[in-house]
């Protein structure tokens, strides 16, 4: 089944997503992802991305839109969307191309958590600057401060979970990507998880949403 996780930032799509890509036989496509790889190559992409994301805005739709059809042109299936669409138009978009790819969306799994419990996770987030690895200052601290406990890379808090950016990127949520509960709801495609539990709890719950 092809499935879009989404949520606010710091609602744990990427967590889950993990899990999904160990378990089971899923490949993930973070939009996020994509572009922070393409910042740190340097690309055309990433430099246009960085100016957007680091002020905590969207990247625009034609922007964002052309990257994810070059991804499923690439072969296309059991995919986990993460972080798009974060907009209608972005929805629109991938029906259309889904659409001419004879591809479809099985779930929209919308993770709810209360905004206090956002901002703690944001603003505790931190990253290996190599691997990707996600930690938390409190939950999930490194064994060795600022130092990757997979591969000894250089742990980082990302630019657009510091205090001063979180609060656009919740305000360009709300505004932007909360919508799409309607448009999934609409299509019969939505469900709703309770996002703020163990990691392993709202995992058991999409497994039985997705099997
Ligand atoms: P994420 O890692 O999903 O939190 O994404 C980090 C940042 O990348 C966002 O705050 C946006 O600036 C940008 N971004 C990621 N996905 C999208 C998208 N689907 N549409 C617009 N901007 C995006």
């Amino acid at each position: 089944m092809n499935l879009i996780l989404f949520g606010a930032p710091g609602a744990g799509k990427g967590t889950q997503s993990e899990l999904l890509i160990k378990r089971k036989d899923m490949f993930q496509i973070s939009t996020g992802d994509l572009f922070r790889a393409a910042i740190k190559g340097q690309t055309d992409l990433g430099k246009k991305a960085q100016a957007y994301m680091d002020k905590g805005q969207l990247v625009p739709d034609s922007i964002v839109i052309g990257m994810v059809e070059e991804v499923l042109n690439k072969g296309a299936k059991n995919f986990i969307l993460d972080g798009f669409p974060r907009t209608v138009a972005q929805a629109q978009a991938l029906d259309e191309l889904l659409n001419k790819m004879h591809l479809s969306i099985g779930k929209a799994i919308f993770l709810e958590v209360p905004t206090e419990i956002l901002m703690d996770r944001l603003t505790g987030r931190r990253v290996c600057k190599n691997c990707g690895a996600v930690y938390h200052i409190v939950s999930k601290p490194t064994k060795t401060e600022g130092v990757c406990d997979n591969c000894n890379g250089e742990v980082i808090q990302r630019n657009d979970d510091k205090a001063e950016v979180i609060g656009t990127r919740l305000k360009a949520y709300e505004e932007f990507t909360s919508p799409l509960k309607d448009f999934y709801k609409k299509a019969g495609k939505f469900t709703a998880v309770d996002g703020n539990r163990e990691t392993e709890n709202v995992y058991n719950e999409i497994e039985k949403i997705i099997s």
